[in-house]
């Protein structure tokens, strides 16, 4: 049997990967350098079609010449780039000429391609979901507001796409169903009335859904969620679903492995380019075991970064067992593109039905709150001669400095750094929302240390951790 475009696009995805953007957080000045170069391609055409709140300038790309018309933005919410970096594969894709020119001048003929990358510069700028005025602009499809909602209405009226793809990422911390695996893709065919009414434009959205949904059930089975469909007046969404257009939503979430989204941007990539090819040949309304109805709803915080089972805690001499719940949450540093963790216990006690991307189960072992170090280091230089494994070995998951040491809000040493004075006994406990220092105790011996809400064995020397580890005021 012939290998369908999906995984031919999968199998020879290195080619069109743009490498030299890698990561979530991007700057808006990087996206507009690839944007120039592309304005160079004849089948591109590229027009500013306003400014963002800072002035920034919004682009429109359009390629193609078909009569359907297909339109596709991402990020209208700053922190969720996953799919402005798949659009970059796209366009890769569809410069190049190779083995694919077949199916790229087919698609040329049938289709409009009209893309809006980066729908809230301001905010991708500041990796944040809102816009500088602090508004969300997926709730101000009515009121508009935001001059990036504005410049969204009006490419629509300007277009009457019929499709609309509108690109998110989610929460990593979603299952897709009542399953132990997260909700890798999400899909939803927006309702457009408070009835969930279907008509043709809502069935079609409904159609490519199960065609990509068919799609990823081969690849990561169990992996992909729906949302609810209650009608939302303020969205995006459902307001375009409402004015004439098929819209589809994708959402990236988690994926185990992949911090920086990069596997679930090549899904992206290649579920865009199959979909526009079913598109172009009226071919994605397919019977198949995975259609809308069968993909189940995400269910909101179930996973963890990691998840502690069995262990066993003691408050006042007295015992008792708790699996504990910590994220590791992604704190922006500076105005680059760098950020750290700051992990916390998000929730403790029976976590028999929810998951953690990492596990440790510790068997009834005895866990206890980290410990800070009772000698004080007055310069860098003292510290860089520490030993931290011998540290931590004996159940120190702090240091005590001095002041002019904490320089950043987090550091480059397998433990966290402490200024003596500010110091609180509820920095020692293993409380929800406390930090997530501790040790686990087989009988006398330190068996596995967990230090800003990362495991580290006292028998592993290195500790490879990237910004793992936090100051604490
Ligand atoms: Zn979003």
């Amino acid at each position: 049997m012939k290998k369908e475009f999906f995984f031919k696009l999968l199998d020879a995805y290195q080619r069109y990967h743009h490498s030299a953007i890698t990561t979530k957080r991007i700057k808006y000045e990087q996206i507009i350098s690839v944007i120039n170069n592309i304005t160079n391609n004849q089948r591109f055409c590229v027009e500013k079609v306003g400014y963002s709140f800072e002035e920034r300038e919004i682009f429109l790309i359009q390629w193609g010449q078909g009569d359907v018309r297909i339109l596709l933005w991402s990020q209208m919410h700053g922190d969720e780039s996953t799919a402005t970096r798949a659009m970059l594969d796209v366009w890769n894709f569809l410069i190049s000429d190779d083995d694919f020119n077949e199916i790229r001048n087919d698609l040329f003929k049938k289709v409009t391609l009209i893309f809006i990358p980066v729908l809230n510069p301001d905010g991708a700028n500041l990796f944040q979901r809102r816009t500088v005025q602090g508004i969300d602009i997926n709730r101000d499809a009515i009121k508009l507001q935001t001059p990036e909602a504005r410049i969204l209405k009006k490419v629509i009226d300007r277009f009457h796409p019929d499709f609309g793809f509108n690109m998110h990422d989610q929460s990593l911390y979603y299952s897709a169903g009542d399953s132990p695996f997260p909700a890798s893709i999400s899909f939803l065919a927006p309702a457009y009335n408070y009835a969930k009414e279907i008509n043709t434009q809502r069935e079609n959205a409904m159609a490519i859904i199960s065609y990509m949904n068919n799609l990823l059930q081969k690849i990561i089975p169990g992996h992909v969620g729906r949302y609810d469909d209650t009608f939302n007046p303020r969205a995006f969404g459902d307001n375009i679903q409402k004015w004439g257009t098929s819209t589809i939503l994708i959402e990236s979430g988690g994926y185990p492995g992949d911090g920086e989204k990069e596997y679930l941007r090549k899904l992206n990539f290649a579920l865009l380019l199959a979909s526009f090819d079913a598109i172009a040949h009226d071919a994605y309304r397919i019977s198949t075991n995975h259609p809308y109805d069968s993909i189940p709803y995400n269910i909101k915080d179930r996973f963890f970064d990691l998840l502690i089972r069995n262990a066993v805690i003691e408050i006042a001499g007295k015992e008792f067992k708790v699996d504990i719940g910590i994220n590791r949450e992604e704190e922006n540093y500076n105005d680059s593109n760098d950020f750290y963790f700051r992990s916390f216990i998000e929730d403790m006690g029976d976590m028999a039905l929810y998951y953690g991307y990492e596990e440790l189960d510790v068997n009834g072992m005895k866990v206890k709150a980290g410990k800070s170090y009772p000698y004080r280091f007055e310069t860098q230089e003292e510290l860089e001669r520490a030993d931290f494994d011998i540290i931590l070995k004996n159940g120190y998951t702090s240091v005590v400095v001095d002041d002019a040491i904490l320089t950043r809000p987090f550091c480059d040493y397998p433990v966290n750094l402490v200024h003596r004075r500010k110091v609180k006994s509820a920095d020692f406990k293993i409380i929800p929302e406390g930090p997530a220092d501790f040790i686990v105790m087989d009988e006398l011996v330190v068996k596995h240390i967990i230090v800003n809400g990362f495991v580290v064995n006292s028998s592993t020397a290195g500790f490879g951790v990237k910004n793992g580890l936090t100051y604490r005021y």
